[in-house]
């Protein structure tokens, strides 16, 4: 454990999953001036992944072409591309219809990184490589050391933490706090702020596949009526072609299909899916997460901000939650990169709440758009079916229109 040898600090982050570590890289990068501790209740993911934090298990993130700049201008994107599969190509198809939409990386420049339109990692992987960026930086990494109660005091906050069951509390002080611990967070609730949240009563089954053929960069995204499913490209491991993949069911299905024997979930899932990527040879672990829409009320407060699935969780179409929290963290960085918290000064309510609107717009385009694509696509009325072959149709005929949803998909729009 790294040691707390400071009382105050100018931020504190609560949460060293994939918010919170992004925040404070993106801090160290963009305010140096600031002095920032991190405090993470578990151990840290270590190279060989035996720890895991909950951000870092064995699910793979779809990386928009927006997120990657924002490493490459971090300066972690040669630490991350060994780790990443690009993402060349998007087909996205509607079961048992005609009209599908397919989009190439390199007609879509204004919304691709370095020939991509985005790239897939393993979480496994992008966790030592965020927490070991962090190690080089002048981030004080406080783990484990788990937050058990937060104060807001006229000058900040005030934090309590111990390293683990039966050790004493530890008190740190901070001008703004950054609580970016997960979703359902106690923190947030100790302070009074309320979340609204609609059970989409689904499940997202994620597993990692073994495919006879070579994915060339593709990553499927197919609507049914049960919920969308999506196949990514993964790097290749010992030679074998290998896809992610997150199926949206609902909860009954769930139940069935993560207990069947793995030739019985591929024969199901080949059924469902079709033969687009080719012959599905091998399926992993199966594991199971449950999928609503949670919105806090407030985000920032007075010397207080929320961050990543503690201020929204998404519905995983399109593989939007953890590329929006970049943005959000870069927002805030942004913001922060001209304040000067000096000699116990606090970070202002108009700077929160210019960062609030900065961030309102992409925000609402982004959660409204994982919100409303599933029961589109789900729905087997008329209405809704001409709908959605009338959005794809006008998505794969229109070029502009295809840019526009590929730019805000890739994290460019805003
Ligand atoms: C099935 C699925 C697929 C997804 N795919 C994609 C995708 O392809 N692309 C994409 O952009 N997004 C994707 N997402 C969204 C993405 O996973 C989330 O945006 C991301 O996990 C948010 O991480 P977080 O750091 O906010 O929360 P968490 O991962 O929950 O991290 C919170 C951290 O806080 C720590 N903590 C909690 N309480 C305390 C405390 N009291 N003191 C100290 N530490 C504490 C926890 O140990 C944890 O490490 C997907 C989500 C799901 C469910």
């Amino acid at each position: 454990m790294t040691g707390a040898n400071k009382q105050r600090v100018d931020v504190a982050i609560v949460g060293g999953g994939m918010a919170g570590a992004s925040l404070a890289l993106m801090l160290a990068h963009f305010c140096p001036h600031l002095s920032v501790a991190l405090l993470e209740q578990r151990a840290l993911p270590d190279a060989d992944a035996s720890v895991r934090l909950p951000s870092f298990d064995t699910r793979a993130t779809a990386i928009a072409a927006g997120s990657l700049q924002l490493f490459s201008e971090l300066g972690l994107w040669n630490q991350l591309r060994d780790y990443c599969a690009p993402i060349e190509r998007i087909q996205v198809s509607d079961r048992g219809r005609p009209c599908g939409m397919s989009m190439r990386a390199a007609q879509q420049p204004r919304a691709s990184f370095a020939g991509m339109l985005g790239a897939v990692v393993e979480n496994a992987a992008l966790g030592p490589v965020l927490h070991r960026a962090l190690a080089q930086t002048q981030t004080q990494v406080l783990a484990p050391a788990r937050v058990n109660r937060v104060r807001m005091v006229a000058d900040g906050a005030q934090l309590d933490w111990s390293a683990g069951a039966g050790c004493p509390d530890t008190q740190l002080q901070a001008g703004l706090l950054v609580v970016a611990d997960g979703a359902d967070s106690p923190l947030c609730r100790g302070l009074g702020i309320v979340t609204e949240r609609i059970e989409y009563r689904q499940r997202a089954l994620v597993t990692t596949l073994g495919v006879q053929r070579d994915h060339r960069g593709t990553a499927y995204e197919r609507f049914t009526d049960a919920g969308p499913m999506a196949l990514l490209p993964l790097p290749r491991r010992d030679g074998s072609h290998r896809m992610a993949l997150v199926w949206t069911c609902s909860e009954e299905d769930a139940a069935i299909l993560r207990e069947l024997p793995e030739h019985e979930f591929i024969a199901r899932l080949q059924k469902r899916f079709g033969w687009r990527a080719g012959r599905i040879e091998r399926a992993g672990r199966v594991s199971d997460y449950p999928l609503s829409l949670s919105l806090a009320r407030e985000q920032w407060r007075r010397n207080l901000v929320l961050l990543g699935n503690c201020a929204h969780f998404l519905h995983p179409v399109a593989g939007q939650g953890f590329n929006l929290t970049l943005r959000d963290c870069y927002g805030l960085a942004r913001a922060l990169a001209g304040a000067d918290l000096a000699q116990n000064s606090t970070v202002g309510l108009e700077l929160l709440e210019a960062y609030g609107r900065d961030r309102r717009l992409d925000q609402q385009l982004t959660i409204g758009f994982s919100d409303r694509i599933p029961p589109l696509f789900a729905s087997p009325g008329l209405f809704a079916r001409g709908l959605r072959q009338a959005g794809l149709l006008a998505l794969a005929l229109t070029p502009p229109l295809r840019a526009g949803f590929v730019g805000q998909a890739a994290g460019f729009g805003l």
